[in-house]
């Protein structure tokens, strides 16, 4: 049995940064947010599936999936959003899970924004621990309209359909706090590599 650590947190409050660390000290790293884009790949049996389910008009004129028109058309649909996810969820939990099998490292880290609100996705249930990265609000709407020169209307619905800070730091078994600079971020991170090295030594026996 491996130790695998759910990684997440709001938008732009560095998930990434933390990730890239943690690959740095060998860790293999799945994301969900990648496996979400790739599960509905042009031509994929997942995408296929969709197609049958919502119409063809979710699959554009060279076969990708037409993110927008999807986008839009769930936001204003409460039932085909659900629709949708009985198809990707399950999709992007077996890709997670091969993606676990083939890892060789000491233990994985799992990243995914909505680890903890998308439960029936199942991708908690994946992890032994939740570790959440906890930045302040103003932090995040500054870091992520900097990265995506997003307008803060944008960042802000985003925000407001996640969960709030304190409700999501009561989920996580271990928290940091982004605020300061990344040399503050990694000094953080590596007591709890060095805890889940020791944890996932002691899962092997
Ligand atoms: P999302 O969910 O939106 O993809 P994320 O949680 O992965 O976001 P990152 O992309 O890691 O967040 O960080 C958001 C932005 O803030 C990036 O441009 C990143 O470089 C920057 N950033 C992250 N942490 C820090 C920090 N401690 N100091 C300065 N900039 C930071």
């Amino acid at each position: 049995k491996r130790l695998v650590v759910g990684l997440t947190g709001g938008i732009g409050s560095g998930k990434s940064a933390a990730s890239d660390w943690f690959a740095e000290q060998g860790i293999d790293i799945i994301d969900a947010d990648v496996i979400a884009h790739t599960v509905v790949a042009k031509g994929s049996p997942t995408l296929r599936k969709i197609q049958k389910k919502l119409g063809d008009w979710v699959v554009d004129a060279e076969g990708h999936m037409d993110r927008a028109a999807v986008r839009t058309h769930v936001f204003a649909n409460p039932a085909a959003l659900i629709k949708l996810e009985e198809i990707t969820h399950p999709a992007i939990r077996e890709a997670a899970k091969s993606q676990l099998k083939a890892s060789t490292s000491p233990y994985v880290i799992l990243s995914a924004p909505l680890l903890i609100e998308a439960a029936e996705a199942g991708l908690a249930n994946l992890c032994q621990r939740i570790l959440v990265i906890d930045v302040s609000e103003d932090t995040q709407l500054a870091r992520a309209s900097l990265r995506d020169e997003q307008s803060m209307i944008k960042i802000k619905a985003i925000m407001a359909n996640q969960l709030d800070r304190e409700e999501r730091n009561r989920h996580a078994d271990d928290i940091v706090v982004n605020n300061a600079d990344l040399a503050a971020l990694y000094q953080q991170l590596e007591p709890l590599h060095q805890n889940y090295l020791t944890l996932a030594q002691q899962l092997k026996y």
